[in-house]
């Protein structure tokens, strides 16, 4: 399959942006800093201020020494689990594509031998810049019949449920993959204002992709539930554990059960157009604790530099 060369030029074009504001955004905030109140850099000027675009992952290493008894983040009200790296622990926090732009605090509950104490960090949101579509269609292409609308509602809530549950163990390990190679659309956070009424904004990124190509698992995981919905037609959501998962729609085919351990690369489904779609593409998610996050994000994670190779 061919696709015409502006929108392949495009999409390249909108990642490789994406891949610099991630990188920017992550060797700034990989090593926060007034940690300790009275150490070396002061506690406060923008010099230690983490900060990074709506739809982006932040990469937070706290550099204490040893492994603390006990460490939880909070960030607008949604959790940030930590892990242990090489040296110290550490945690992704996740912009929600929504959040509002300006200064927000990251709070660090620590239990270590000093005892426990409270962490405090500025994180700066900054405002991305997304597509927004305007549509004029016929009034009976929009609206749902309420068969429909009833089914559509408990699909969500369905989705919503499966979504808050968070695994206590890290399944990821290492870099994170790709799904499948194909056209990016550049579509993540875009707006459509159909008839004048702006819908949810587009929460994932479109790759078309050939009929029956394969879906890889973007990281090692349990496929926590598949479905068949109105919307989204054959999907995967796959659970990485600490409240990370990774959603694949518009399959043709699903591959793995629900339940089943996965690994990175492995493959769970086939590129398809099921649900409401034009043609045959990948809509590839990620929730990171409840935010919606640009799954290209994930890619350009300097996770090798707080993880040794195992791990
Ligand atoms: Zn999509």
């Amino acid at each position: 399959m061919r696709f015409g060369q502006p929108p392949v030029q495009l999409g390249r074009r909108r990642r490789l942006d994406v891949w610099a504001i991630v990188a920017t955004v992550l060797l700034a905030s990989v090593f926060p800093v007034d940690l300790f109140p009275g150490g070396p850099r002061g506690q406060h000027g923008s010099d230690g201020q983490l900060s990074g675009k709506q739809g982006q992952v932040l990469l937070v290493h706290v550099p204490l020494k040893g492994q603390p008894a006990d460490i939880a983040g909070r960030f607008l009200n949604r959790r940030v689990p930590f892990f242990q790296g090489t040296s110290g622990p550490v945690g992704l926090l996740g912009i929600d594509m929504q959040d509002a732009p300006g200064t927000h605090e990251l709070s660090i509950e620590v239990t270590d031998a000093q005892g426990p104490r409270r962490l405090s960090y500025n994180v700066l949101v900054i405002k991305e810049k997304y597509p927004v579509q305007h549509l004029t269609l016929p009034k009976d292409k929009v609206d749902l019949d309420d068969e429909s609308l009833v089914r559509v509602k408990a699909e969500q809530e369905q989705v919503k449920t499966a979504l808050e549950g968070v695994s206590p163990e890290r399944f990821w390990e290492g870099t994170f993959i790709e799904p499948v190679h194909g056209t990016i659309s550049g579509a993540f956070g875009r707006v459509r204002i159909i008839n004048g009424q702006a819908r949810n904004p587009h929460n994932g990124e479109d790759i078309a992709a050939p009929l029956g190509a394969d879906v890889q698992a973007m990281n090692d995981g349990v496929a926590r539930l598949t479905v068949d919905h109105f919307f989204s037609g054959k999907g995967v959501f796959i659970d990485h554990g600490l409240g990370l998962y990774s959603m694949y729609f518009h399959l043709s085919d699903i591959t793995v059960r629900n339940g089943e351990r996965v690994k990175r690369g492995q493959v769970i489904g086939k590129v398809g157009a099921s649900g409401r779609a034009t043609g045959p593409h990948l809509h590839w998610g990620v929730r990171l604790n409840g935010a919606r996050v640009n799954p290209y994000a994930m890619l350009a994670l300097p996770v090798s530099q707080v993880l040794s190779a195992n791990q």
